[in-house]
C-alpha cells in the first residue's frame, strides 16, 4: 500500500498492489462507510472500474492508510478540532474533564437557565449552539434571547429540510431579532445529487446525514470552547447517560445540556407559556423532525423518534451518538 498524493484536505490517492497489476484507488470508490467523507475533489471524476473490486481486505487496508494519513480516528472523524484549535485551545487533559465532571455535578439540579447564564459567563464569547429548530432546541434559544442573545446560533441547512423548519428562522429573527445562522455543505443539493447518480438517502443514509451534517459540523464547531445541546435524557437510551456539562470527543469541545432533566411536559409547558415559535408539523403528527424525505408522522403510541429514517435501524444522524 502506498499513499501517491493528497488531494487537497479531503481526498487522497492510494495505490496498492494485487496479484495482476497496480490498482489506483481513492476513498470514494471503495463502498464502505469509512470512506463516504471524501467526495466532491476533482479526483472523482477518475473512476476505476478495478477500484471496485478490492478484496476486503485490500479495501480495509486502503482505509486504514487513508485515515492514518489524514488524522482520522477509526470512525474517519478529524482527531484534531473543535476547541483544541481554538484560540487559546482546550485540551481535553485529565485536569480538565476531572474539572468538567465536578462542575456538571454541580449544575445537576439547577434549572435550565442558570445552567445557560453559567456556560455564557463561562465560555462566551467562544460559546456557541447548534439547532434544528426542535422544540427543546426553541425553548433554549427563548432562554439565550433572555440571558445572552448575541450567542451566535446556527443551522445545519442540509437542503433537505422543510419549508416548515426554515420558516422558524425567520420567526426566531421577528420575535428575538436573533438570526440563525445557515451552515451549508460544500456541495449544492443538485451538485450531490449528480454526483451520486441521484438522492442517497433511501439507500444510504448514514452516508448521506455524514455528508450534509457531520462534516459541517465538524467544521463548524471549529474554534469554538463550548457549545449548548438541546438533547433531553428521557428522549433516548443514547442520550439518558448525557451530562449537564461534558468533553464531546466527537466534535472534541465542551458541551453543555442544560435541558438534560427536563421532560418533553416541561418543554412543550414553557413554549405554550411563553409562545415560543415552534413548528407547526408537531400539531400535525411529527414529534420529532429531521429532513423532509427521512421523516414521516407517527401514529398514536408509536415511538417519539420512530418517525425518523423509518424503515432503517438508523435512530440518529450521528451528532448525539
Ligand atoms: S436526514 Fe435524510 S436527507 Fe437529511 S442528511 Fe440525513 S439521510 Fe440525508
Amino acid at each position: 500500500m502506498e499513499i501517491l498524493d493528497h488531494l487537497g484536505q479531503d481526498c487522497i490517492l492510494v495505490a496498492f498492489q494485487s496479484r495482476k497489476s497496480t490498482h489506483f484507488s481513492y476513498p470514494q470508490a471503495v463502498p464502505c462507510f469509512q470512506f463516504s467523507h471524501f467526495p466532491g475533489q476533482p479526483i472523482v471524476s477518475l473512476d476505476s472500474p478495478s477500484s471496485k473490486s478490492l478484496s476486503h481486505e485490500e479495501s480495509a487496508g486502503a482505509a486504514r492508510a487513508a485515515r492514518t494519513a489524514m488524522k482520522l480516528d477509526e470512525q474517519g472523524i478529524p482527531l484534531v478540532g473543535g476547541a483544541r484549535v481554538a484560540d487559546p485551545p482546550l485540551e481535553p487533559t485529565p485536569e480538565f474533564l476531572a474539572e468538567l465532571s465536578k462542575e456538571s455535578e454541580s449544575l445537576e439540579n439547577e434549572t435550565p437557565q442558570a445552567i445557560l447564564k453559567w456556560a455564557v459567563d463561562r465560555y462566551a464569547p467562544k460559546f456557541t449552539m447548534a439547532t434544528a429548530f426542535g422544540p427543546e432546541g426553541m425553548t433554549i434559544i427563548h432562554m439565550l434571547a433572555e440571558i445572552a442573545p448575541e450567542t451566535p446560533v446556527f443551522n445545519l441547512e442540509t437542503g433537505y429540510q422543510f419549508e416548515e423548519t426554515l420558516q422558524l428562522r425567520e420567526r426566531v429573527r421577528e420575535r428575538y431579532g436573533m438570526t440563525v445562522e445557515y451552515k451549508y455543505p460544500k456541495l449544492t443539493v443538485e451538485e450531490f445529487e449528480r454526483e451520486n447518480g441521484g438522492p442517497i438517502y433511501a439507500t444510504d443514509p448514514n452516508r448521506c446525514c455524514f455528508e450534509r451534517k457531520l462534516r459541517v459540523l465538524h467544521e463548524a464547531a471549529r474554534g469554538w470552547h463550548a457549545w449548548a445541546s438541546a438533547i433531553r435524557r428521557d428522549q433516548s437510551e443514547d442520550r439518558a447517560k448525557a451530562p449537564i456539562v461534558g468533553w464531546d470527543r466527537k466534535f472534541q469541545l465542551v458541551k453543555i445540556s442544560p435541558l438534560a432533566n427536563w421532560t418533553k411536559q416541561q418543554v412543550w409547558s414553557l413554549i405554550s407559556k411563553q409562545e415560543i415559535p415552534y413548528n407547526p408539523l408537531h400539531d400535525q403528527g411529527y414529534p420529532s423532525i429531521g429532513c423532509q424525505p427521512c421523516t414521516r408522522s407517527v401514529m398514536a403510541g408509536e415511538d417519539e423518534r420512530s418517525g425518523r429514517w423509518s424503515g432503517f435501524q438508523k435512530t440518529e444522524c450521528g451528532l448525539h451518538n
